[in-house]
């Protein structure tokens, strides 16, 4: 399997995160790419390459302009005010609040902002448009021909950033954006497969009130798990989309058993959506010492969520999303490409 990576990704390296009343070094992290990269590389995986740049047209598809001007902006304007930390929000558009993007850059970051934990870092919006491209030229190698499946080792993940908001430590949706590449370049039915610990708020959004792109997800439920505010089992699409999202929302200590039960429904509604493509958003913060999440997964699961994918014999882009236990990740995460190559 071809994987796609940028070295980048690295541009992405905060110092601050929000964490239980702290700000803690970031759980997402550069060291997170390298150690997936060595174990596609230890297990010889397949060949490694860089992605082409497909400049902002394809996330100008799905997100808000303004928005990505502002992320584009938002470091520059926010080390001009003189504050000594990363840039964080401290004050958002609430309930009955006037809905209006202000000119400060403190309250812009509240307007675009969906969380508080991910700070903006100098180099933030480079690595975002590096691991969009990372993602888009998975898309294009399947179209051109590699059907057996593609890995895009995306780092900054995407799956939380929305139409317009960022958080959760994602800025750009990589996994929405190939998505609506490949819509927009002749598949006429994409699954998107959500099988990070977290509810992809993200995917969700934008994709809530569309027929075309079907949305699956998996995830610790929100009444207890980030983000909190999404994912709940009856948020099931809008309009047209009604009935082109599913969620499945499960509780701490959730086991590979259980979960895999839910993982064969999700594989059954691909399958009778008749989606010609699938993106797997490939978290693997459900391992059992993920830690920041609370399902139970052990490493050998992720082989058979592989091989369960690959029982659909669709051809499949893997977007790399969340996490966090650096020791197992790259075994978690390749685990998942090998049992869907065997
Ligand atoms: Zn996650």
């Amino acid at each position: 399997m071809i994987t796609i990576y940028s070295d980048k990704h690295r541009l992405r390296n905060s110092k601050t995160e929000l964490y239980g009343g702290q700000l803690v070094p970031p759980f997402e992290n550069p060291s997170r790419a390298d150690i997936v990269l060595e174990r596609v590389k230890s297990e010889n995986l397949g060949e490694v390459i860089s992605p082409r740049e497909f400049g902002m047209e394809p996330v100008l598809a799905l997100h808000d302009a303004g928005f990505v001007e502002f992320l584009q902006v938002a470091w520059e304007e926010w080390t001009k005010t003189g504050y000594k930390g990363e840039a964080m929000a401290n004050c958002w558009p609430a309930r009955r609040m006037s809905q209006r993007v202000p000119d400060f850059i403190e309250g812009k970051i509240g307007y675009y902002s969906l969380a508080n934990e991910t700070s903006i870092s100098k180099g933030t919006w480079e690595a975002a448009e590096a691991s969009k491209d990372v993602a888009l030229t998975g898309a294009e190698l399947i179209l051109s021909g590699n059907e057996n499946g593609v890995f895009s080792l995306c780092r900054p993940p995407g799956h939380h950033a929305a139409f317009d908001m960022f958080g959760g430590y994602c800025f750009l949706n990589n996994a929405a954006i190939a998505a609506q590449w490949f819509r927009d370049n002749g598949i006429d039915r994409v699954a998107i497969l959500d099988i990070d610990f977290h509810h992809g708020n993200g995917t969700q959004d934008i994709f809530y009130q569309r027929d075309d792109v079907l949305y699956l997800s998996l995830h610790g439920d929100p009444r207890d798990a980030f983000p909190h505010f999404s994912g709940y089992q009856e948020e099931t699409g809008q309009n047209t989309g009604e009935g082109t999202t599913y969620n499945w929302p499960l509780p701490p200590g959730t086991q590979f058993n259980k979960w895999c039960d839910c993982l064969k429904e999700s594989l059954a509604k691909i399958d009778q959506f008749e989606a010609e493509v699938i993106i797997v958003s490939l978290g693997v913060d459900t391992f059992e010492k993920d830690p920041i999440s609370f399902f139970k997964l052990k490493s050998e699961d992720f082989l058979t969520i592989g091989k369960l994918i690959s029982d659909l014999k669709l051809t499949t882009l893997f977007v790399m999303e969340g996490g966090y236990d650096i020791k197992e990740l790259g075994v978690n995460a390749v685990n998942v490409l090998q049992g869907f190559e065997e």
